[in-house]
Order: structure tokens, then sequence, then C-alpha cells
């Protein structure tokens, strides 16, 4: 028995290596280190990759989204809807351009906004709504353009769970005004430090953008808005072109991970699977399994996920918890007036969920060792 980590980028790397050094050694040899041709043609294969006309590289997934609201110029006085039950930056960037975050509880069987939720939540001074496609599961995205559409709503995708996934036949981040993806290593297409890109077909969105991440400006030296200094650089668009590539030979690879996990888990009782939402093709960025407890009082909560985790641990088998705590109820926005028990789904979920170990690479062999371990504590 070994240890099984939450996920291995190295064992990946290994199949790429020598095509990454040939390609590291062009950038290094040629001199041009920021912006250039490497970032260029990543942009343009990222864009066709996706599905839409125009791809602008950033230094970050939350650059991304902040460049998507500044660009949709969504700013002080307004509001825009998400989901509670994400990583922070989904909602910190609205923050920072100075809108008000509006939380709408999520559908627990897919972990993303539900739908039948979001009406409700829309005011006068309601601009967008971002959905995330959580763990690499799309939502219904023919459903939230027409709610968008039909209250004149723009909407910024949340890819950065789940690039290459689909929502019929066509990939997520091509169906919003704006999508967002981050490049960090352990998303499904990971760079080797930080990196993100924004996707549109519109040009002039597209124009503000490119605007708004060189310091605000089209013409050098000449600044027309307050902007930022978000690059990806050309090392890591060098690396991410070579990534593309087997991108969904590994998609491809995470969903026979999660089928096998489906398959293992089938007869333990007190846990509730993933499960992939008809009409949609998951790219499961994380296998992630709730521990239901009936426990309601509230030092209990969250108590027996806590020692399957702690048992799993001994077994040498790592999880994770994403996330622990739901954004309407985190320290900062104390000021937002959220109560204990306003969004039920989240909270309660916040309590369950446990991420399996899931990366392409990881072995039937390793998977039965954690469906052994889970089998073992649950009794
Ligand atoms: C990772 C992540 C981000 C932020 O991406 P960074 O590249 O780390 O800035 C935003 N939203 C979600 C849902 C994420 O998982």
């Amino acid at each position: 028995m070994s240890n099984i980590p939450p996920l291995d980028l190295a064992r990946q790397y290994k199949l790429i290596a020598e095509d990454v050094s040939v390609a590291v050694e062009d950038i290094l040899a040629s001199g041009r280190y920021i912006g250039g041709s490497v970032v260029e043609s990543f942009e343009q294969q990222f864009a066709a990759y996706v599905g839409v006309k125009e791809c602008v590289g950033c230094n970050s997934g939350t650059d991304a989204l902040y460049l998507a609201l500044r660009a949709l110029q969504i700013g002080t006085g307004d509001e825009v809807i998400t989901t509670p039950f994400t990583f922070f930056a989904t909602s910190e960037v609205i923050s920072a351009v100075g809108a008000k975050p509006v939380f709408v509880d999520i559908d627990p069987e897919m972990f993303n906004l539900d739908i039948n939720q979001i009406t409700s939540a829309i005011t006068e001074r309601t601009k967008a709504i971002i959905p995330v496609h959580l763990f690499g599961q799309p939502m219904d995205m023919t459903a939230v353009m027409d709610l968008a559409q039909s209250h004149n709503l723009f909407v910024i995708e949340d890819v950065a769970q789940a690039t290459g996934a689909r929502w019929g036949e066509q990939r997520v981040g091509s169906f919003g005004h704006i999508g967002c993806f981050s490049f960090f290593p352990t998303k499904n297409l990971g760079g080797f430090g930080d990196g993100g890109a924004c996707t549109t077909s519109d040009s002039a969105i597209a124009a503000s953008m490119r605007m708004l991440k060189e310091h605000g400006s089209r013409r050098r030296y000449i600044h027309e808005e307050i902007g930022i200094n978000s690059r990806l650089d050309a090392l890591q668009a060098a690396i991410l072109q070579i990534k593309l590539t087997h991108l969904d030979t590994w998609n491809e690879q995470r969903r026979k991970v999660a089928e096998n996990y489906h398959r293992l888990l089938k007869p333990i009782s007190g846990i509730v699977t993933p499960q992939e939402i008809h009409g949609s093709r998951s790219v499961w960025n994380q296998y992630t399994i709730r521990i239901v407890s009936q426990q309601t009082d509230a030092d209990s909560l969250g108590a027996k996920r806590d020692a399957v985790r702690n048992s799993l641990e001994q077994a040498g088998v790592s999880s994770m918890i994403y996330y622990p705590l739901p954004l309407h109820l985190q320290p900062v926005y104390q000021d937002l007036g959220y109560q204990v028990g306003q969004l039920p789904a989240s909270e309660q979920i916040c309590h369950e969920v446990l991420s399996l170990p899931m990366f392409p690479e990881l072995t039937l062999e390793e998977q039965e060792q954690v469906v052994y371990a889970l089998k073992d504590c649950l009794g």
C-alpha cells in the first residue's frame, strides 16, 4: 500500500517533459519573455478550442474575472448574482470592482446555482450572473442564457474548474458574454505557475479587456482607464500550448476515473456520489462525495465527514474539503447581513463534502485502495 495524494502533477510532467524542455529553451533563447508570438498563438488556439472568436490571456483566473466585470462596466451600485459554494475569488472580484455579490443557493445534486432560485434574487440593480461550473460539472447554460436574456443581464461564466467541459455540443466558456479560465496548476489545463484567460466572441469586449489588462492603455503610454498589469507569461503560454494538445485525452482519463469511482462506491451506504447532469459532459476537476449525517446540532455538524477524512488519512489516502464555509457566511461578508440558515443547501453541503483523489493518471489499484479505506471507516 502506498500513500495516495489528492493529485500528482509530477506524473503528468513526466509525460511531456521532453517537449516542455524544448519549448522552454526556445523561449529562453529568444529573449522575448513577455508577450510575443507564443502568447498570441496560444490565445488563438485556446479561442478555437473553446469555440469563440477571441481569447485574452492574463495572469490568473481571478484577474480574468476582474477584467470581465470591468469590461462590462460593472461597479459601484451594481449587483451580481453568484453561488456561495465556490472558491472565494468568484465573489472577491465582484466586491473588488465595488459591486455587491448576491448569493443564491445551490442545487445540491450538481453543486451549482439552483436555476429556479435566481429570478427572485434579481432587482433593478442586478447587472450580471456569474455561474460557476464547479468541480468540472457544467451548469444548464441553455437555462442560464434564457433567464439572462429575459432580464437583460450579462453572463460571465467561471470556467476555472471546467476547461473542456461541454453543455450539449458546445464547450462551456462559449455561452456567456465572457468565459473566465484559470491555468493554476491544479486545474484541468494547468501551467507551471499562475495564468488565466478570458474568452468572448464580442470583439469590443475583447478589446476592452486587452486595454484594461495593460494599465488601461491601447496605445503605449496613453492611458484611458485605471487598469491593472496582468500578463500570461511567454513561458506559461509555451507550456500551455503543449498541454492543450493533451487536454481532451486527460479529460477522458478523468471521466474514466469517475466511472470507476461510481462503480466501486455503489455498494457503500451513507454516502452520495456525484452525478453528471443530463445533457452535460463533465471534466471532473474534482470527484466530490457527500458523507450524509443526521446530526443537526451546531457542534456536531461536519463531525462525521471530518472523522472519515481522518481515517482515510491514517490509511494513507489524502482527501480534501472543497469548501468548508460558504461565501455568504465568510467573516469578510458579515456586513452583507446574511444569516445562518438563509442558504440551507450550501450550508449543509459544506458539512458533507469530501473530495477524493482525482487526476488523470490515478490508477485503478489506487482507486481500489481509496474505496477500501472508505468502506473500512464507514463500517
Ligand atoms: C481557481 C479558481 C479561481 C481563481 O483562479 P486563480 O487562477 O487561482 O486566480 C476562480 N474561480 C474558481 C471556481 C476557481 O476554482
